[in-house]
């Protein structure tokens, strides 16, 4: 049999024990070796012995991005320093970035569900896979290659960019996978069909990561490319870097490693539970991360979880894609939008494009108005877009209830990207 990366848990109620061991373990260890993590506990009364089961969480308290900035540069560290073999940092550009310290054990865990996601994908250790992320102090390229040699694939370490590399290699060493970002996924599929090299490729699947893809975008990938499947691996630099999920061939949700880390959706003002499936925020808890734990970490990634066990047979639980963060949020006219909503609303618009913008401006009447500027298909005359524009308006309005104006453009008139698109402008004063 084929080595396995999955949890050997029988049922829920095994998976829940191991969770509550390793929660116990966590409260322990990071009041033990971190004196932030000490001071927070002790300031809310709560110790490991008082977590007896898994809805004692709700007694600990939350951690979140203001103290990663206070322990700067080394911030949740619960080990001593001799222990940590690696750092890595976020790409976050306000403030101090975020530095998470890994032992040699977490980059090994980490290792390991990463080697699953590919799994999960179907991959096999015959496969190449090329990878198109970002390499150096990020997570993104250093998880991806760490997972296929953990999984026994071939990695093609490309890095990001570099777009006539990347169609040298898919056509030369025969990639069968490929990981990047849905844009880059996008503009490579867009460049294989102006190369007129679809035939010359052997790729077969792609895994995308740090940014969110519409169902507009990923039809036209798979159909431009010829896949077989695509699928989308979530992860942030605070739980190990990308590869804590993935969703499966049934692709019904995301599948996430829930033997490794505790994930609540809760109300991002109330910081209450959301009833089960309504959109919340990603709070995660590690079970068996060393170097710097994370309890309640509030990570302003906001998903829902699918309340239903997957068609698979896997009992790992499941999370929607991400809807964007809640730092992400507009206020168009006293709604609440998230980017996510944009992009689920237009991609099931027939003659609709994969790509679009939303622009919102304050006009002197001192309103707020939004144009959503979107691709339509290829060979659309201007009667058949003006209608495609009246449909935008109506499902924006039917769906998000609030009015926009609708600006189509031709295909791939809008601008590519190699690492995560821009679709959001706000222009407002
Ligand atoms: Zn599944």
């Amino acid at each position: 049999m084929a080595k396995t990366f999955m949890p050997s848990f029988e049922n829920l109620d095994e998976l829940r024990q191991h969770q509550l061991k390793g929660l116990q373990w966590t409260v322990n260890h990071a009041y033990r070796g971190s004196s932030l993590y000490r001071e927070k506990l002790e300031a809310a009364g709560v110790s490991a012995k008082d977590i007896r089961t898994l809805d004692d969480i709700r007694k600990l308290p939350f951690t979140t991005t203001d103290d990663l900035r206070k322990g700067y540069p080394f911030p949740l560290l619960a080990v001593p320093e001799s222990q940590v073999v690696r750092i890595h940092a976020s790409s976050g550009t306000t403030d101090r970035r975020k530095i998470i310290s890994y032992t040699q054990k977490d980059i090994d865990d980490w290792a390991h569900f990463f080697a699953r996601c590919y799994e999960m994908a179907g991959i096999t250790v015959e496969d190449r896979v090329q990878i198109a992320v970002g390499y150096g102090i990020w997570t993104a390229g250093v998880g991806f290659q760490l997972g296929c040699e953990k999984f026994g694939a071939m990695a093609l370490p490309v890095g990001p960019g570099n777009i006539d590399m990347q169609c040298q290699f898919l056509v030369d060493l025969q990639s069968t996978a490929m990981c990047c970002t849905a844009s880059m996924g996008l503009l490579m599929a867009e460049e294989m069909k102006r190369r007129n090299l679809k035939d010359k490729i052997a790729l077969k699947k792609m895994i995308f990561g740090s940014e969110r893809s519409s169902d507009a975008m990923r039809a036209r990938i798979k159909d431009l490319l010829g896949l077989e499947d695509m699928f989308d691996i979530p992860g942030m630099t605070e739980l190990y870097g990308p590869g804590t999920g993935l969703d499966c061939p049934r692709h019904e949700g995301i599948h996430y490693w829930a033997d490794y880390y505790i994930l609540e959706i809760l109300d991002p003002e109330t910081l209450e539970p959301v009833s089960p499936g309504e959109i919340g925020e990603m709070v995660v808890t590690t079970l068996c991360k060393e170097a710097a734990p994370l309890i309640r970490y509030r990570t302003r990634d906001l998903t829902r979880l699918i309340d239903q066990p997957c068609s698979c047979g896997n009992i790992l639980p499941m999370h929607d894609r991400i809807q964007g963060r809640s730092d992400d949020m507009i206020i168009f006219r006293g709604v609440n939008i998230y980017p996510g909503q944009i992009d689920e609303v237009l991609s099931p618009i027939s003659d609709a494009g994969c790509e679009y913008q939303v622009h919102l401006i304050r006009k002197d009447d001192g309103k707020d108005y939004m144009t959503i500027r979107l691709e339509c298909c290829d060979g659309l005359d201007a009667s058949q877009k003006s209608e495609l524009g009246l449909k935008v308006q109506a499902e924006i309005k039917k769906k998000i209830m609030v009015s926009c104006e609708a600006d189509i453009v031709d295909d791939c008139s809008l601008p590519r990207s190699d690492r995560k698109a821009k679709r959001f402008f706000d222009n407002r004063p």
